[in-house]
């Protein structure tokens, strides 16, 4: 076995080398090369036992992959867990606020507070109902949004 660390949740945009910001015709176009080449069909006839073990881990992972961001709705659900967990690792949460506490401006349709150093926590209407950390636009800081229950 190799000497990694458990990591919790696979990155699915690593195991398309893609770039998270990679738009979904890239994905599609990585996706469809790795799978061609990790197809068991594709394999040759003598390759060593151990790699075709590996070259079908990799060909479910790949899938599994694609399965998720090949998707709209569930590629935008793990964009948003990546970025929670971005935050999450990037340092502590500042405040916790109501989005009722947050500055409405009807020009970019998006809720906004100032932040301390100057800068802006800004969400838009659309993402302020499903995420719940914010990072400055200028600064480390991050608040918290709190939802009613
Ligand atoms: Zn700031």
């Amino acid at each position: 076995m190799m000497a990694f660390e458990q990591i919790p949740k696979k990155d699915w945009y690593s195991i398309l080398g893609a770039d998270p910001s990679a738009n979904m015709s890239d994905l599609k176009q990585k996706y469809q090369k790795l799978i061609l080449l990790y197809h068991p069909d594709k394999q040759s006839a003598d390759v060593p036992a151990g790699t075709v073990e590996e070259c079908i881990q990799k060909f479910i992972e790949i899938d599994q992959a694609w399965k998720i961001l090949g998707n709209e709705e569930t590629k935008k659900e793990y964009d948003l867990q990546r970025q929670e967990g971005d935050l999450r690792n990037t340092g502590p949460v500042d405040a916790q606020v109501y989005l009722e506490e947050m500055c409405w401006n009807e020009g970019d349709h998006t809720f906004s507070l100032s932040c301390r150093c100057g800068g802006k926590y800004s969400v838009s209407k659309d993402e302020a109902e499903e995420v719940t950390l914010i990072s400055c636009d200028t600064c480390s800081l991050i608040i918290e949004l709190l939802h009613y229950g």
